[in-house]
């Protein structure tokens, strides 16, 4: 039976569809059957950060019935399935996301794992996404406000009776004003999937139109991203501090033979 998660936040801008892209080409990475879907239609960004912005067919066309969702499926380079929301305006007029559920119990018979960008806050767009979705997937930086609004968000999922699959922390730096991990942890009552730091191979790799795993895979961040989906495939992987570096790799900077 597929698995179908909401990869959702209260506040915007955190991490979501950076995160929705490295932990599903991770997943395929690791041998996994995955369709990543773009769910914020009324912003869409899965088809920029993967270099297909404009595509014939779109999610839009397939929740207004003009066109089967097996038609809105793209493969991105590295072999994940995409599905692309139309970054037209005038595609998000007269859509009906209440068919969401319906178009995503149709993708569960073509695939394993079905990854939903979802759109920030508690408006229609993020409501049908968890509506649709089986498991959750909060995504909240290390700062007060942001793991306040995802409390907002699990409060909801829970209602809906949703499984909080874990918690994603991004843009992690380790400085003093950033909420502490464990603190993070029991507000949230909640797993935490992984800890990815800020990394600048983040910004390389989307301006590659890429993810991380594949521009940088040796990345601090993308050996994150991996172990997270190995947490969501079930594997009892201990968290490490994101930032640590090997004693190798602090003989050569000390060397100056690497930068
Ligand atoms: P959302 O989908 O929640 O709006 P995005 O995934 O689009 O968030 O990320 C917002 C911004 O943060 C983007 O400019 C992205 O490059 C940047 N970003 C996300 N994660 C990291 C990271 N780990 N390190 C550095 N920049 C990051
Ligand atoms: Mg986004």
């Amino acid at each position: 039976m597929a698995r179908v998660y909401a990869v959702i936040s209260g506040k915007g801008g955190v991490g979501k569809t950076t995160s929705t892209i490295n932990l599903g080409t991770s997943l395929n990475k690791l041998g996994e059957e995955v369709v990543i879907l773009d769910g914020n239609l009324t912003t869409p960004n899965i088809g920029i950060h993967l270099g297909a912005p404009i595509v014939p067919i779109t999610f839009n066309h397939v929740l207004k019935g003009e066109a089967k969702i097996e038609d809105a499926i793209y493969e991105h380079e590295s072999g994940t399935k995409v599905i692309p929301a139309s970054l037209s305006l005038n595609e998000t007029e007269k859509i009906d996301y209440k068919k969401m559920n319906d178009v995503i119990k149709k993708l569960k018979k073509i695939t394993n794992h079905i990854l939903i960008d979802s759109a920030a806050g508690l408006g229609e767009e993020a409501r049908a996404a968890i509506d649709a979705a089986d498991e959750i997937i909060i995504v909240t930086n290390p700062e007060m406000s942001a793991v306040t609004d995802a409390l907002k968000t699990i409060k909801l999922a829970e209602e809906k009776n949703k499984k909080i699959l874990g918690i994603i922390i991004t843009r992690y730096r380790g400085a003093r004003t950033e909420m502490p991990v464990s603190s993070i942890r029991e507000m949230l009552e909640s797993n935490i999937l992984g800890v990815i730091p800020e990394d600048e191979s983040i910004k390389e790799s989307q301006s590659l139109k890429n993810s991380v795993i594949l521009t940088h895979p040796k990345s601090k961040s993308s050996i994150q991203y991996i172990n997270a989906s190995k947490r969501v495939l079930g594997e009892n992987i201990k968290l490490e501090n994101p930032l640590k570096t090997s004693f190798l790799s602090n003989l050569f900077k000390t060397l100056r033979l690497k930068k």
